[in-house]
């Protein structure tokens, strides 16, 4: 096994040409992981702060989920929804639980989709439905990301992603994020069925709201009878350090939609709902044929067991903490966002994309959703020797960065990926740390 990887060797000799064009060609292909370590095609490790994009929250190839996928495999996969199965329910009540901070169950329902965007279909789906005829509006925030179907799509707050799309369904509005005085505006209690809001924004950069706002939401739309729907796809699950987000200001969303980090890498989400609002939807208003299929629950259930062994909040907080004073400490980072594992680091100028890249070459898995903001999402179980490790990667690769881009004058600021050489110090994971070091 290498342990020294040769840097530079990142194409990969995949054929990809029966595949369609809208993701941008890869430089690098994975082929197996463990923990926080990924190996590539020629089995060079990365270390792995992103988890695919906080959906492997308890690393790679964890073996309570790989045991559990076996032995539903080899009993039952699948089952249609026009029949019953023993697992879905039981991961149902668990997520009703969590979403009541993990002692007491919260009373609501819950609906299991295949991914995030199926949860916010759901989540529209089901506010239309108990708002009823003509108060169909939805208001969102500008710069969210709710995923890429059609509804969903709608929600999100990026024009350039809708541009191509129209026409869109209609009754979308979207205030700018955090400014409760424009929610208040937009919200119509005639009109407007629910609103939507992330509680910290992942795609848009790691983009927190101040703590008074969840709250002020939750007074405003109980004041108007309108639906608080929070979008925890990416923050639930243990993340920031609760359970879900929402859970650090105390507030009690009407809806709550999740799906990355669910199955620990196996499709899955779900829309959870208070029960009075959950009983909107009668039999045939909504379905999925794949959905809380027993498969994709043991997964879930193996998961969310695991996550509650392991206090995973606990971990993420702990180890939150020392990612965001290493960060803080870092050449070029001139502000830190987020809150546990998910955190953003602001830099002088706008070079993430290229730090992610030489990351990348030089073995750390990060990526870049603002050209100033880097993202880290590791693992929960991502260890301390881990996260000093990845320091020391992201410390060097900053400091060149940051005397070849500046630190605020003049210039554009921004550059290719090759704009700055590696200057070949040091392997990735470097060979004071065989990957099977340090795991937690
Ligand atoms: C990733 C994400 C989605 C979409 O999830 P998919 O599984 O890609 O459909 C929705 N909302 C948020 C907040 C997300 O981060």
């Amino acid at each position: 096994m290498t342990t020294e990887p040769q840097l530079g060797g990142l194409s990969t000799s995949v054929d990809r040409s029966a595949l369609m064009g809208n993701y941008a060609a890869p430089t690098v292909t994975f082929v197996r992981g463990q923990g926080s370590i990924l190996y590539d095609a020629e089995d060079r490790p990365y270390l792995d702060f992103l988890s695919g994009i906080a959906v492997t929250s308890l690393g790679h190839a964890h073996p309570r989920i790989t045991e559990a996928l076996a032995e539903q495999a080899a009993t039952l996969s699948h089952v249609s929804n026009l029949f019953g199965n023993t697992v879905g329910p039981e991961v149902a009540i668990t997520l009703d639980r969590l979403i009541g901070g993990g002692h007491t169950r919260a009373g609501g329902q819950v609906f299991f989709a295949n991914s995030g965007a199926e949860a916010i279909e759901c989540a529209l789906k089901l506010a239309r439905r108990w708002a009823g005829p003509g108060r169909a509006g939805i208001v969102a925030t500008d710069n969210a990301f709710h995923g890429r179907t059609m509804g969903a799509l709608t929600a999100t707050g990026q024009p350039s992603k809708q541009e191509p799309f129209r026409p869109l369904p209609e009754g979308f509005v979207h205030v700018p994020y955090g400014d409760i005085d424009a929610m208040d505006e937009a919200i119509d209690p005639d009109r407007t069925a629910a609103v939507l809001v992330e509680p910290i924004q992942g795609e848009a950069g790691v983009v927190e709201p101040t703590s008074d706002y969840l709250p002020a939401l939750r007074q405003m739309c109980t004041e108007r009878g309108v639906l608080l729907m929070l979008d925890e796809v990416q923050t639930g699950l243990g993340r920031t350090g609760a359970w879900f987000a929402f859970q650090h200001q105390g507030v009690a969303p009407d809806v709550v939609t999740m799906a990355k980090a669910l199955g620990n890498g196996v499709p899955a989400g779900a829309c959870w709902a208070r029960a009075e609002v959950a009983a909107a939807f009668q039999p045939g208003d909504h379905g999925s044929t794949f959905g809380g299929q027993p498969l994709a629950m043991s997964a879930v259930r193996a998961t969310l067991e695991v996550m509650e062994a392991e206090r995973v909040p606990e971990r993420a907080e702990r180890a939150g903490a020392r990612l965001r004073a290493g960060l803080e400490a870092l050449p070029g980072v001139v502000e830190v966002r987020g809150k546990g594992l998910l955190l953003g680091a602001v830099l002088a100028r706008e070079f993430a994309g290229p730090a992610c890249q030489e990351a990348l070459q030089g073995g750390l898995v990060l990526n870049a959703p603002r050209p100033d903001v880097i993202r880290f999402a590791p693992s929960l179980l991502v260890s301390d020797e881990e996260i000093d490790q990845a320091l020391a990667i992201l410390g060097r690769i900053l400091a060149r960065l940051t005397a070849a881009f500046g630190t605020g004058e003049g210039g554009p600021g921004v550059g290719s990926g090759s704009s700055v050489r590696d200057t070949g110090q040091g392997p990735s994971v470097d060979g004071s740390t065989t990957p099977e070091e340090g795991r937690p």
